[in-house]
């Protein structure tokens, strides 16, 4: 009841959410019950869970903010989502993201209002904002980052416990940054990505925030592990990573004397606001007193990643767009001939970005242009995960900060989408790379009426969540 007050009380203003359930107090009642009856509840018993709308459940509408999924209800849950609900967790409703995950501030979105609300009431008064997309909590003028923008902010303003997000190039991390709350990216594989809507399916992955690194730590044990239904899903052994934050000493006054940490120096440089620089450098100094080793190392291929980011993702989302075509799935434009019935349904079906997103990858695909292109970020992706070997060999994690800046205005760079591309600078070369990270709040910029949050970024090796978890445990 607590948390439905909350989402009463803030979701006209914030607009974190597409839909709400309208079965949490039956689903929460039926686990007052189990206990009562001293039944088996999991561990995650009446955990209220926001899931985004790119991540398939059955009892609810499933639209990856995308007009073209309009009305789409999947005959199932995805994997991550039957996890949590086996755990006893109630999965409050589906958050706003930027159409596909193609965006980093949530305006993307086709929904700019409150689609769906359940059986909640929610008139009770538009607040103060005039804007129709999801606001950044801290103040509500800004983005809330993106693509998982709905499920950041819906964390950051307690509307719900923790929540799932994606990420193909950021998405987790930069919104968790941007609403001063937690958000982990695991290695590629660690999570099962069946009844996720591909965006490119060689870097997305399902993360989660929260607002502890401990309770971001027990969602990804959850919903970790081998699933026979997505290939790619790693049949590694899942550390309890929960057990974490309860076998950890306090007592000691260098409970991290001797990791080595590398600050990666093409992060804390010239494009990067100072502030946020000097919020790193505050993190990195609290993990020297913390008992670490703290150099600066060098990722010579850093700046490649962005252009090999957006011809690999482009290239891979024109080829999983092309589902889409106005008969399997959601919406269908009126036309009595078959390839304009695929067409129509398209040009209205999808957005502007997602267009753009097409062109793009298609171009890079093609004949003419595969060598220079998709090829060729394919190698500059080669370079990239071995700078990231090379330099985790020297080091235990290395860290950055999470974004450029702290959340610009609303509308600030809507239009610019080059602007918008160069802000996924600190996050995406970890994508090509497949490795872990985590992202905490380090600190607060001036900005806003209380101060903007900045994020940090900790990126371990492979399959190696459970150091990253340690060690940002120890350090908020
Ligand atoms: N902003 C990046 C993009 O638009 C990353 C998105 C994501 O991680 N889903 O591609």
């Amino acid at each position: 009841e607590t948390y439905l007050t909350r989402i009463r009380l803030t979701e006209p203003q914030l607009k974190s959410f597409l839909h709400l359930s309208d079965a949490v107090l039956r689903d929460a009642g039926e686990i007052d019950r189990k206990i009562e009856r001293n039944e088996e509840v999991g561990p995650l018993a009446g955990v209220f869970v926001g899931v985004k709308d790119n991540i398939c459940t059955a009892d609810m509408p499933s639209t990856a903010g995308s007009r073209i999924l309009e009305g789409y209800r999947p005959p199932f849950d995805a994997t991550a989502v039957r996890k949590l609900r086996e755990s006893g967790a109630i999965v409050v409703g589906k958050t706003n993201l930027d159409e596909f995950g193609m965006g980093s501030t949530t305006e993307g979105s086709a929904y700019q209002f409150m689609a769906t609300v359940g059986g909640f009431s929610l008139c009770g008064g538009m607040g103060s904002r005039s804007s129709e997309v999801t606001a950044n909590p801290w103040d509500l003028s800004r983005v809330p980052g993106g693509s998982s923008g709905g499920s950041a902010a819906a964390v950051s303003a307690r509307q719900c416990v923790v929540s799932l997000g994606s990420d193909t190039g950021g998405s987790v991390r930069q919104p968790a940054s941007f609403c001063g709350v937690v958000g982990l990216k695991p290695t590629y594989g660690r999570v099962s990505r069946f009844g996720l809507v591909a965006y490119a399916s060689s870097l997305d992955v399902i993360g989660c925030f929260g607002s502890s690194v401990a309770d971001t730590g027990t969602l990804l044990y959850a919903i970790s592990g081998h699933d026979k239904l997505d290939a790619t899903s790693s049949k590694r052994e899942v550390p309890n990573f929960a057990s974490v934050f309860i076998t950890q000493d306090f007592s000691e006054s260098k409970p991290l004397k001797g990791l080595r940490v590398g600050v990666i120096r093409e992060t804390i440089d010239s494009g990067v606001d100072p502030e946020v620089i000097s919020s790193i450098r505050g993190a990195a100094s609290h993990l020297e007193e913390l008992g670490c080793i703290v150099t600066e190392v060098s990722l010579p291929s850093f700046s490649l990643g962005l252009p090999a980011y957006y011809i690999l993702a482009s290239s891979e989302s024109s080829s999983n767009l092309s589902r889409y075509d106005g008969i399997r799935y959601g919406n269908q434009a009126v036309s009595d001939k078959l390839a304009s019935l695929y067409g129509d349904s398209r040009a209205q079906g999808f957005g502007s970005e997602v267009k753009r997103r097409i062109l793009m990858g298609t171009y890079a695909l093609s004949a003419g242009y595969y060598d220079a292109y998709y090829k060729r970020a394919q190698q500059v992706r080669t370079l990239v995960q071995k700078s990231f070997k090379a330099a985790l060999d020297e080091n235990d994690i290395l860290i950055s900060p999470a974004a450029p800046s702290v959340a610009y205005k609303i509308g600030e760079k809507k239009n610019d989408p080059l602007a918008m591309y160069a802000g996924d600078i600190m996050t995406v070369n970890v994508n090509l790379a497949g490795l872990p990270a985590l992202v905490l709040p380090c600190g607060f910029v001036e900005g806003g009426s209380v101060g903007l949050p900045v994020g940090f970024q900790m990126i371990g090796a492979a399959f190696d969540e459970e150091k990253l978890l340690k060690v940002g445990h120890i350090f908020e």
